[in-house]
């Protein structure tokens, strides 16, 4: 098959699903041409000069039902990532103005070596790629800040009412308190389990814009040491 993006006949087929019912059946393709890699999907079904085909119906692909308990956990890691990463941007920018180092930053003459927590400091490192002087900054309780900012945000819990169908109560506004950080460290279940991936965070506006300005690669590389 040609491939509709690229008009070239390099892809090969990644998914084939028959449906008996239909004697039907669809397959997946992904374009190899470089900068292409299209997906795109082809069917196969009896000509319709065959007159016992049966009407062909595609069968609808069950839409998976988020527990609100999962929608607010996604909710609330999109949202902490996003409040992260704004701030840790925004203090970037705030050190480089500070330091008139703006210019250099814009003329990406200076360059981010490093954002991490260290030690529950936010921890900058930039190069002047031409002097080669490196420049570090700290950035003390940052973390807590925004936890508690996120606590006190209309928003967010307007997102819970949204979720849960009803308003917060003050317990449930206590146990929130109590074990945000804690869910989002968690080991298993944290902000750190796989599946929330650059892609599940880039659904969040500002994350995506970040990521975008960074680059998808620099920036998740500087994500994975903030948290
Ligand atoms: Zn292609």
């Amino acid at each position: 098959m040609i491939c509709p993006k690229c008009n070239q006949k390099t892809n090969h087929v990644t998914n084939t699903k028959f449906f008996d019912e239909f004697n039907y059946l669809e397959r997946e393709r992904e374009c190899r041409t470089p900068n292409c890699f299209n997906k795109f999907i082809t069917y196969e079904q009896i000509s319709p000069g065959n007159k016992k085909i049966p009407k062909l119906k595609i069968p609808k692909v069950k839409k998976r039902k988020i527990e609100p308990r999962t929608q607010w956990q996604e909710f609330r890691f999109q949202y902490y990532a996003s409040y992260l990463v704004g701030n840790v941007f925004d203090q970037l920018l705030i050190l480089l103005k500070e330091n008139n180092l703006e210019e250099k930053f814009d003329e990406q003459t200076l360059g981010i070596l490093e954002i991490k927590n260290k030690d529950g400091e936010i921890y900058y490192k930039l190069e002047d790629d031409i002097s080669g002087e490196i420049h570090e900054f700290q950035i003390r309780g940052l973390k807590s800040k925004i936890i508690r900012s996120i606590l006190n945000d209309k928003e967010y819990w307007e997102k819970f009412k949204e979720i849960f169908k009803k308003d917060a109560s003050e317990e449930d506004k206590t146990k929130e308190n109590q074990q945000f950080l804690k869910s989002i460290v968690h080991p298993k279940t944290g902000i750190r389990s796989e599946k929330y991936d650059l892609e599940f965070f880039k659904k969040n506006p500002l994350i995506d814009y970040w990521s975008n300005k960074v680059g998808d690669k620099d920036f998740w590389q500087i994500w994975i040491k903030l948290h």
